[in-house]
């Protein structure tokens, strides 16, 4: 046999691609197995395409890849019954690396530092084996020849070519594996990764449990070979669901679909399945989830694919933001396979790509709420989440949002921004024709600002998601005239026109004497004592924060405005103790004992924190106790 061996240099124009291969191209060593059983599934797809076009017309037999390794031996094997290669082929394909373009790529590596932005590329691919493999063996049988090559290479730039004994048609590739890469001579983590990475592939793969070795014919010393029998276990699904016509799925395929890939999470709330064919091709499921509001625990749940191919989990600008909580699968052969940040970030398909995902998501909404309102309604609590999000961070969604998204009150009837116009205008403006739209970030807090604003008959919304306080902003911006405001602040009163002024009935003198007494009794500078001449029955004493400063405040909170109001999170809270001139206890307050006077007004100040539920810790007991005290006496 030796004679008819052949030596050979691998044409590449300089002498050190390996240890540029080595150390630079993937960070992620475990790919190899990706690109090697990928290469596989190509050329057993291609022989399934030459055999339906009737260009090959033996028997196709089993198409299954297997994934095999040897810790004896220190190999893995990746086998596949594809169309194979003959020796000239191996030659073509293999040792002319600077046939899919290395020269380029050494050019282009030279000035770049990422060198992950090119490789995708070049088809580098099969070479991703010497990342692990100090040593790798090819041995191929092609459909159309009765004998079998085998090349052999050991990570320098020359290899041998010579014949070899292979029963079946079709390719084996065996690394031996290098010391620094044993840990892949494991069952567990070869599993791993094939599931991570080879789950959807099309194309069968068997990776066994078993470690029995057994006998495989001689190597080319002449020396026995065995190879490890793996028991039949298929770790992909060959048909997975995005690939499949909308029309030939029923729900429950997609719920079952959905637990296949997440299986702790609950049932999504819907889904859209895409189908692109032009400009570019992308196919996938997205499923809306039930979020909690914990958010960072639903990102990077959306998987992307290259032709079935797992590629990463990271989809960040593949996938505008405010979608990156939805989950599911994304595949698309025009997004390149080894991809950095920056390269999709300037990648112009990535780009449609994320728009046309904005613009699915939005006809899909609009869909629904044409349908069945009733049913959008019933739903509309789970998916303001994404359209809240969508709204606020991208101009586009906010136009084609705005006839669908929906305003939840007090009494949980839904508007949408046209009919919650009409239902506020006549009652709820100002002196300068504003609208002013109220709400409640805290139904159970804000109680009794609630109970007040509709005995006026002031409608309230509820806006008390973690990302309101933003879309309140976005808001404001965008529609015309129209201002928010929390029922719990220091404005309301004061901008309704409707709520005809009332004059105090306590002398000017009376209301300083009032404010000093209470100025004193709450001691506190973070409290700005004003009286304000209100109805009779209004509450006596009512705290409230200037819907400016706790808007701030909010947005530090949940890092809004590019954290640009973070130095607020740290400023103590301001609030205005706001006295009803009116009620009759402003009067017992002043005509009181002198020594009583402090402790009345501390009681109401008291009573009125205590209504919102900020009267906490000592300052509680203490209050319980002066109440004992006083129903004793
Ligand atoms: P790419 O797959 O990107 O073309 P590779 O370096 O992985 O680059 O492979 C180069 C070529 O070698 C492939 O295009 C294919 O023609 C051939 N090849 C690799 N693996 C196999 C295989 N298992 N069976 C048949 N041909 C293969």
């Amino acid at each position: 046999m030796t004679d008819t061996m052949e030596k050979g240099s691998i044409s590449i124009n300089t002498e050190n691609i390996f240890p540029i291969i080595k150390k630079f191209l993937y960070s992620d060593h475990e790919i190899f197995l990706r690109e090697l059983v990928s290469n596989a599934v190509d050329a057993t797809q291609k022989l399934k395409k030459l055999s339906s076009m009737g260009e090959f017309q033996g028997e196709l037999g089993e198409l299954r890849i297997e994934v095999s390794f040897d810790k004896k031996e220190k190999t893995i094997t990746v086998s596949d019954r594809g169309i194979g290669m003959t020796a000239e082929e191996i030659k073509k394909y293999i040792n002319q690396i600077a046939f899919s373009g290395a020269t380029e790529f050494i050019e282009k590596f030279k000035d770049k530092a990422d060198a992950k932005d090119i490789i995708g590329k070049f088809g580098l691919g099969f070479y991703s084996a010497f990342m692990v493999a100090d040593r790798v063996e090819i041995v191929s049988r092609s459909y159309q020849s009765p004998s079998a090559a085998r090349w052999d290479c050991d990570g320098s730039t020359s290899y041998t070519l010579d014949a070899a004994q292979k029963e079946l048609r079709g390719t084996d590739v065996i690394l031996h594996i290098n010391k620094d890469s044993e840990e892949f001579l494991d069952e567990f983590r070869i599993k791993g990764i094939l599931e991570k990475y080879c789950r959807f592939l099309p194309v069968e793969i068997k990776f066994g449990t078993k470690e029995d070795r057994e006998e495989d014919g001689v190597d080319k010393d002449n020396k026995p070979k065995y190879k490890t029998v793996t028991s039949d276990r298929i770790i992909n699904n060959p048909s997975p669901l995005w690939m499949k016509a909308p029309a030939d799925l029923t729900d429950e395929d997609y719920l079952s679909f959905y637990k296949e890939l997440y299986p702790f999470a609950e049932a999504p709330l819907f889904w859209i399945h895409l189908n692109v064919d032009y400009p570019f091709t992308l196919t996938g499921v997205l499923y809306f989830p039930k979020v909690k509001n914990d958010f960072e625990m639903n990102r990077n749940k959306i998987q992307l694919y290259s032709r079935q191919v797992f590629i990463t989990d990271e989809v960040k600008d593949v996938v505008p933001d405010f979608l990156m909580l939805l989950h599911g699968v994304l595949d698309s052969p025009d997004i390149p396979l080894n991809v950095s940040r920056s390269y999709l970030q300037s990648d112009s398909n990535v780009k449609k790509i994320s728009q046309h995902i904005t613009k699915k998501v939005a006809d899909k909404l609009q869909e629904m709420y044409k349908k069945d309102r009733p049913d959008f309604e019933k739903k509309w609590d789970d998916i303001s989440i994404f359209v809240k999000y969508g709204m606020i961070s991208d101009e586009k969604f906010y136009d084609r949002a705005k006839d669908f998204a929906l305003l939840r009150n007090t009494q949980s009837k839904y508007y949408n921004f046209e009919e919650y116009q009409a239902l506020t205008k006549d009652l709820q403006t100002d002196k300068e024709k504003n609208l002013v739209y109220l709400y409640t970030s805290d139904p159970a807090k804000q109680h009794s600002f609630i109970e007040t604003a509709n005995q006026k008959a002031y409608d309230v919304l509820v806006l008390d998601g973690v990302l309101d306080s933003h879309f309140v902003n976005t808001l404001e911006q965008k529609l015309e005239k129209t201002q928010f405001r929390r029922v719990d602040s220091d404005t309301i009163d004061k901008l309704i026109v409707k709520d005809e002024k009332i004059d105090s009935v306590l002398s000017q003198a009376d209301q300083d004497a009032l404010k000093g007494i209470f100025e004193s009794a709450i001691g506190n500078p973070s409290m700005t004592v004003s009286i304000d001449s209100h109805a009779p029955d209004h509450l006596p004493v009512t705290i409230t924060m200037s819907e400016w400063a706790r808007r701030m405040k909010d947005m530090a909170r949940t890092g809004g405005g590019g954290g640009m109001y973070s130095f607020m999170g740290s400023m103590p809270d301001q609030y205005t103790v706001s006295i009803n001139s009116n009620h009759v206890m402003s009067q017992k307050i002043l005509k009181a004992n002198e020594a009583d006077k402090p402790a009345l007004a501390k009681q109401a100040y008291d009573l009125a924190l205590l209504s919102q539920g900020m009267l906490t810790g000592s300052d509680l007991t203490n209050f319980i106790k002066r109440s004992v005290d006083l129903a004793a006496q």
